[in-house]
């Protein structure tokens, strides 16, 4: 039996070592696109403000643990698969023949239609090689302007900070981390970051970039310009699934999958940044790309690869971002229904905030600024459509009170 795994990210990996773990036969093979040794991207945030160096990247260390466990590491990118054929072909023409494939291809951090974004003064903050880049750049005192202030780019924010970098956030959207927080609590965020000391433009797009005397000249749609010495794109991202082009494979922005992880392919599987499986918020499909969704679903496509029925239920989307020592963090449909009801509270000076979205007496989302201790309380009520019962009530009237709703109902008192 051989198994082959486009992509060696997080989801890569462990599915690798699933089916390691499960059949100490099979031959396994792990094509690496960025011949890199595996790494996380989320630790990229760390490695860049100097808490690790390059190997706390690392996924396994040391690199030969790929070795030790018979998982054959093939640096290359594939091209193109022939499902019908079985078989994939890499760019350089290699071909290689499989039993069982998993797409683990992740995604790629993509441009806005801007001129001058392909300069040497330019980067997207993705890859390890992006983040060596940066760090070159980005030093102490360094001008530095960041495309973009959602959930990646008010991650990278905190680093180039950490840096000593002097920075300026342009975003197009009113806010910071438009697609995670409200009006609210997204201004918020802005004015914590301004308070520690960086610029932040919302409502405001970058027109064109021009390279000239070893800087960069920074036009905004507000008709000013602002000189950098670095601009790190964080605009969006889009999963990697040409190479299934011509398979006749069912996609929409990623590769769609069931609940096994199964493809519309015969013995072909996807998980990760480049799948789109089911949303537990809206029953639709949806890609969430975060780490722990992203192993999870690899650890169930492998169980399933290697014969052992296995069901992923729907990813809860669930976002907690620390910036500058501010925690936001939004679940399931933060954004609320028509037809629900809604509680939130603010307090200003003490930087908190806190949302609660109610539909048919129970839980469905929640954002909240400031409130570290209720995430797993959160989590739990919206994740284990716990009925409310009267404690809906008591939520509208004082949404903080989460915690104690959470511990009572799992006791099963009210
Ligand atoms: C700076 C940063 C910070 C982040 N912070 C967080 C965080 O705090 N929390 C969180 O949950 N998530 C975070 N994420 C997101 C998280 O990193 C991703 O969700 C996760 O990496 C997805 O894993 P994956 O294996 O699906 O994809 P990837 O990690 O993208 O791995 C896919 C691999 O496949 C390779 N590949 C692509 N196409 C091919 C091909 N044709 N042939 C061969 N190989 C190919 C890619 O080059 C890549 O190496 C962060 C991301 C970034 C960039």
């Amino acid at each position: 039996m051989h198994h082959l795994i486009i992509g060696a990210g997080p989801a890569g990996v462990r599915a690798a070592e699933t089916l390691r773990k499960l059949d100490g036969q099979a031959k396994i093979t792990l094509i690496d696109g960025e011949g890199e040794a595996p790494y996380s991207r989320m630790a990229i945030p760390y490695y860049l403000s100097g808490k690790i160096d390059e190997q706390g990247t690392w996924l396994h260390r040391p690199v030969d643990f790929y070795a030790e466990n018979a998982i054959d590491l093939v640096p290359g990118r594939v091209a193109s698969v022939d499902a019908g054929a079985k078989t994939v072909t890499l760019e350089d023409g290699r071909s290689l023949a499989y039993d069982k494939l998993l797409l683990a291809s992740g995604a790629r951090a993509v441009n806005p239609p801007v001129e001058g974004l392909d300069g040497d003064l330019v980067h997207h903050c993705w890859t390890i090689d992006d983040a060596r880049r940066i760090a070159q750049l980005a030093h102490e005192g360094a001008r530095v302007v960041l495309m973009g202030a959602g959930f990646i780019g008010s991650i990278i924010l905190e680093s180039l900070v950490a840096r000593g970098a002097d920075l300026t956030v342009v975003e197009i959207e009113d806010r910071m981390v438009p697609r995670m927080l409200d009006e609210t609590a997204g201004s918020m965020l802005k004015r914590w970051c301004e308070k520690k000391g960086v610029k932040v433009l919302t409502s405001t797009r970058i027109g064109g970039v021009y390279e000239g005397g070893g800087e960069l000249n920074i036009a905004l749609s507000t008709g000013e310009a602002i000189k950098a010495d670095l601009l790190v794109v964080a605009a969006g991202v889009t999963p990697n699934i040409e190479c299934m082009h011509g398979t006749g494979v069912e996609s929409r922005s990623g590769v769609v999958v069931n609940s096994r992880m199964e493809t519309s392919l015969p013995d072909v599987w996807a998980a990760g940044d480049c799948a789109e499986g089911c949303d537990f918020s809206t029953g639709d499909l949806s890609t969430l790309a975060i780490q722990p969704v992203a192993v999870e679903q690899a650890r169930v496509a492998a169980q399933n690869m290697a014969g052992i029925a296995t069901e992923y239920h729907c990813a809860l989307p669930m976002n907690v971002l620390e910036t500058l020592g501010l925690i936001t963090t939004s679940f399931g449909k933060h954004d609320g229904l028509q037809t629900g009801e809604r509680a939130t509270a603010l307090d200003e000076e003490q930087w908190r905030y806190i949302r609660l979205e109610f539909h048919d007496g129970k839980l469905i989302g929640a954002q909240t600024a400031g409130h570290v201790n209720m995430i797993g309380c959160l989590r739990g009520l919206i994740q284990g459509r716990m009925p409310l019962g009267p404690w809906k009530d008591i939520l509208l009237r004082e949404p903080h009170r989460v915690a104690e709703a959470y511990v009572d109902l799992s006791r099963g008192v009210s």
